[in-house]
């Protein structure tokens, strides 16, 4: 939505109140027009004459004018509040309709930038056109008045009063596009330190179970600086403003004191005439001017940033029909080529592979050939330099974050435990999820065992208290019980046994939809329908059987793998095995 439109339909809805409001205008501005007349009058046809009833009786009609004046004043406040405060809920409808379909924030976690975006910035809406229907009319119309003032009884003081006015509002022009720049990095910076802030206090959790508060401070830091360096350069380019306001509003004052002595010598102006300009000038036009100048830095650039702001809240995004929305959850890799580089020799090149619902993939290959690559470019994380990864039809990058993320889950090596009970940590993908889904999960993956010995759902999990083994299995019964149909487990039971490998994987087989299995051991291919082997510029694709007699790379794997047959009852004989991918002494105890 553009700025103007927003603010435009906001407004549209005013416009009556908006006319009764130029109607008290021009009783506001009645006493500018008379101040410097009157003034005159009482000095030429009373003081001056020596008649000072007469200049009482004068200086008394400008008492009663001024009166009038202020009931113009008195009616536009009255009814600045029918105008303003409508456009203030037009304008939080829009930007809570934005925030409310904004997808980028994750489900179930209030979004602080938001909430910050929607109070300071309609605020500053409303406080802006506000002023801008008080001030700035006001100003106008009052200089208008001073000015049709001046020229009824000083005309002849008319261009030294006009020619510097005009030269500090050219030079004022040109200095608001900087100003408009500085304000709108000072209020992107004001949103950044609330964003910054907002996250890390509502995912303090996180934070402490990472061990990041160090960082989570250093970001905070940073926002807090960037914020106040904007604030400064605002500052600044507001002095040099004032220093142009001055010129223009003083400058002519300077010039009619200068000029009125010889003037009224020479006769071209009465004495009387004299003063009522210089009532018109000093306490007319210049507060005017430089009350005008004013508004319009502070309240004209503040409202076309926030307006500009809360355009980009309001935005609501298309909704997605159709377009978006794959159809189905089957994958289709096409020419899939992907290297880290543009100059880089590809990791993954021209790669074809078709997995419908219930396909069960294992990749083998050995390390850093780019099994996690692949595992990126599948679930959407990475960009393919050429080539597609169809999910449902639609580029899998295309499908809205938000279904992609409940769609398809990744899990890595490195398993992932907050702090916090067994409950939070499993259901963190199923907030819907009942105590005996989550339980159930954990039974199936082989978690059973270990949630009972945390205490249950309720146990509390602090920051290290599980092994990496321990910290896979949670993992693993988390994506079981979310409603992801597409599974990528990126060697994600590398710390687990062999036997509680083969249960967990058995699981997910069972689960249905479409699982992957970065392999850790090649045991893990002998289990999946179909093995992908990638070996650098070769890769293959078929059933394990197949793959033995047609892939030479993958039979010189198996047979490094199983060089003799395995004492069917020695746990130890088939830990002892080498994996795939992390070299035995790497591998930590269970
Ligand atoms: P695998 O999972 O098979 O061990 P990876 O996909 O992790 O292999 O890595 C494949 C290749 O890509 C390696 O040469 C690795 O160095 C490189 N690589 C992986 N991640 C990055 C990255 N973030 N930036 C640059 N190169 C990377
Ligand atoms: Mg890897």
């Amino acid at each position: 939505m553009s700025v103007r439109r927003l603010y435009r339909s906001a407004l549209r809805e005013q416009w009556r109140g908006g006319v009764v409001l130029l109607g008290c205008s021009v009783l506001e501005g009645v006493p500018a027009f008379f101040s410097g007349r009157l003034v005159e009058l009482a000095v030429d046809r009373g003081f001056g004459a020596g008649r000072a009833g007469i200049g009482l009786v004068w200086l008394g009609a400008f008492g009663v004018v001024a009166l009038l004046g202020a009931f113009g004043s008195r009616l536009v406040w009255r009814q600045l509040g029918k105008v303003v405060e409508p456009l203030r809920d037009a304008l939080v409808r829009a930007v809570v309709r934005g925030v409310l379909h904004d997808p980028s924030p994750p489900r179930n976690s209030a979004d602080a930038s938001g909430v910050a975006r929607i109070t300071q910035h309609v605020e500053v809406v409303r406080d802006a056109t506000g002023g801008l229907l008080v001030q700035a009319r006001g100003m106008v119309v009052t200089t208008v008045a001073a000015l049709a003032g001046l020229v009824t009884v000083a005309g002849a003081l008319m261009l030294p009063v006009a020619a510097p006015v005009l030269v500090a509002v050219t030079v004022f022009a040109f200095l608001l596009p900087s100003l408009a720049r500085r304000q709108r990095a000072l209020a992107l910076a004001d949103e950044h330190a609330a964003a910054t802030v907002g996250a890390v206090l509502s995912g303090m959790r996180d934070v402490v179970a990472c061990g990041a508060e160090p960082l989570a401070g250093l970001a905070i830091d940073d926002a807090v600086d960037a914020q106040a360096r904007a604030a400064t350069r605002v500052a600044q380019a507001g002095a040099a403003r004032a220093v142009v306001i001055g010129l223009g509003a003083f400058v002519p004052l300077v010039l009619a004191l200068l000029l009125a002595p010889g003037l009224v010598r020479r006769g071209e102006l009465t004495a009387g005439a004299a003063l009522g300009a210089l009532v018109y000038l000093a306490t007319t036009m210049e507060p005017a001017l430089r009350g005008l100048a004013s508004t319009a830095t502070t309240v004209v650039l503040r409202l076309m940033v926030a307006l500009r702001r809360l355009a980009e809240t309001a935005e609501v995004p298309e909704p997605v029909d159709g377009q978006g929305r794959p159809r189905g959850v089957d994958l289709h890799v096409r020419g899939l080529t992907f290297g880290w580089g543009a100059a880089a020799e590809p990791v993954v090149r021209d790669l074809d592979l078709d997995l419908g619902l219930g396909a069960h993939l294992a990749v083998v290959g050995p390390s850093g050939i780019g099994k996690s690559t692949l595992s990126g470019l599948l679930t959407g994380l990475l960009e393919p330099q050429a080539g597609r990864v169809l999910l449902g039809g639609v580029p899998v990058r295309e499908v809205p974050a938000e279904l992609r993320h409940q769609l398809v889950t990744l899990i890595p090596q490195e398993a992932y435990v907050f702090a916090g009970t067994v409950r939070d940590n499993l259901g963190l993908f199923n907030a819907t999820a009942t105590d005996a889904q989550l339980l159930a999960s954990a039974d199936a993956v082989g978690a059973g065992e270990l949630v009972r010995r945390l205490g249950g759902l309720d146990g509390e999990l602090g920051h290290g208290d599980v092994s990496a083994g321990q910290a896979q299995l949670i993992a693993l019964a988390r994506v079981y019980a979310s409603p992801a149909r597409i599974v990528v487990l990126d060697e994600a039971t590398s710390h687990l046994d062999p036997v509680a490998e083969a249960r967990a994987e058995r699981a997910f087989a069972a689960r249905g939809g479409i699982l992957v299995v970065i392999a850790h051991r090649l045991s893990s291919a002998m289990r999946a329908e179909r093995v992908l082997v990638m070996d650098g510029r070769e890769t293959a694709l078929g059933s394990h059987e197949e793959l033995l007699t047609r892939s030479s790379r993958y039979a010189e794997l198996m047979r490094a793998w199983a060089p003799a047959p395995v004492p069917r009852h020695a746990k130890a004989g088939l830990t002892s095995r080498v994996p795939l991918t992390v070299p035995a002494e790497h591998h930590p105890p269970q």
